[in-house]
C-alpha cells in the first residue's frame, strides 16, 4: 500500500514540509541499520476525540531501544509524547499511523561510530488495517516460515531497531510469495516466536497462550493490551513456550500489533484453526476496539487526547 502523504513531518525540533524531510545517501542508519523506531496509532474516538494510543509506552520503548544502540535522543519522554500529539493535530489527521524514528545520520562510516549526530523524526499519516479489513473480520491464512528469528545473544529481538526488520522482510516475503497473508517465525530452537510484525496468541480450552520474551519476540504493546483486557474478561493468560504442533491444536489463534491490531488467523500451514468459531478472539477484538468507542472503559489511561 503506497504511503498516503500528510503535510508536515517533525524533524529535529521543527515541523518541515513533507517533501523536505529527506536525508543524505551516506547516512549511517541507511548503511548499518542503526535506527530505532516506533509504530503507533492515533484513533478517532467517540468519547475523547482524537487520541494517541499508549503514547507513553511507545515512547518509553523508543528510549529503551535507543539506549541499547547508544543513539542519543536528546528529548524527554514527555517532550516526544507532545510531538506525537502535535504531528497528528497539525496534519489535521483524525486517525493515523505515527512513525517516530531516531537514526544515526551523516558524518562517519563504520558500524561502531559514535560521532554521527542523531536524526530524530516523527511522521504521521493515514493507514488502514495492515492485514486488511477482510482479515480483521474473517481471519487470515498464515504459514510458518523457513527462516528463523534472530537467536538470543545475536541481534536483540526485544529492541525495535531498523536492522531487525530484515528478518521480518524474509519471513513476510516468503509467506506472501507462497500465497499467505503473513509468516510466522520460529526461534533458533524451533519454538514459535512471532509473526513478521505481530505477536501471536493461541487459545486452547479457554486459556490464552503467547510465547515469552525469551522466544525472540518484540514484547508488543498490543500484546500487553490484549493480555490486560483478556485477564479483565476473566481469561487465564500464560506466557509459555509453544512448540510448532501446538499451533495445529489451537481452538483459536490471532496476531496482535499496532498495525495489525487484533487479527484472527483462520488457517496455519493450510490447516484450519479450530472449528472456525472464534468466541474468545471476538470478545477480545470487541474489548480492544471498544476502547475507541468508549464501550470498554479505559481504566489504564491508555488514550492520550491530542487536544
Ligand atoms: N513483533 C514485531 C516484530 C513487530 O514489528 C511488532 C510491531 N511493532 C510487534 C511484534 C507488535 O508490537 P506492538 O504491539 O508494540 O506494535
Amino acid at each position: 500500500m503506497p504511503i498516503q502523504e500528510a503535510q508536515f513531518i517533525w524533524r529535529n525540533g521543527k515541523m518541515v514540509p513533507w517533501a523536505e524531510a529527506t536525508t543524505h545517501v551516506l547516512t549511517h542508519g541507511l548503511h548499518y541499520g542503526s535506527g530505532v523506531f516506533e509504530g503507533m496509532r492515533a484513533y478517532n474516538t467517540k468519547h475523547k476525540g482524537v487520541v494517541v494510543f499508549r503514547n507513553r509506552e511507545h515512547i518509553e520503548r523508543l528510549m529503551f531501544s535507543s539506549r541499547v544502540y547508544k543513539i542519543n535522543i536528546g528529548y524527554s519522554v514527555d517532550e516526544l509524547m507532545q510531538v506525537c500529539r502535535d504531528v497528528v493535530r497539525e496534519n489535521g489527521l483524525d486517525s493515523a499511523y505515527i512513525r517516530p524514528i531516531a537514526f544515526l545520520g551523516y558524518g562517519e562510516m563504520g558500524p561502531a561510530s559514535q560521532a554521527c549526530d542523531t536524526d530524530l523524526v516523527i511522521a504521521a499519516f493515514p493507514w488502514g488495517a495492515y492485514l486488511g479489513e477482510e482479515g480483521l473480520k474473517n481471519g487470515i491464512d498464515v504459514a510458518v516460515s523457513s527462516w528463523r528469528r534472530s537467536a538470543p545473544g545475536t541481534i536483540p529481538a526485544g529492541v525495535k531497531a531498523a536492522g531487525n526488520y530484515l528478518s521480518s522482510r524474509l519471513v513476510s516475503m516468503e509467506a506472501k510469495d507462497r500465497g499467505f497473508a503473513e509468516g510466522i517465525g520460529l526461534s533458533h530452537d524451533g519454538l514459535v516466536s512471532e509473526g513478521a510484525g505481530e505477536n501471536l496468541f493461541i487459545a486452547i480450552k479457554g486459556r490464552l497462550i503467547t510465547p515469552p520474551a525469551g522466544a525472540s519476540i518484540l514484547t508488543g504493546i498490543t500484546r500487553d493490551t490484549v493480555m490486560t483486557l483478556a485477564r479483565k474478561l476473566g481469561y487465564e493468560v500464560v506466557e509459555q513456550a509453544i512448540p510448532r504442533e501446538m499451533l495445529y491444536a489451537a481452538d483459536e489463534m490471532f496476531l496482535t500489533g499496532t498495525a495489525a491490531e487484533v487479527t484472527p488467523v483462520r488457517s496455519v500451514d493450510r490447516l484450519a484453526v479450530g472449528s472456525g468459531e472464534r468466541p474468545i478472539t471476538r470478545q477480545i477484538q470487541d474489548a480492544f476496539f471498544g476502547l475507541f468507542t468508549g464501550e470498554t472503559e479505559d481504566e489504564w489511561g491508555w488514550l492520550d487526547p491530542v487536544d
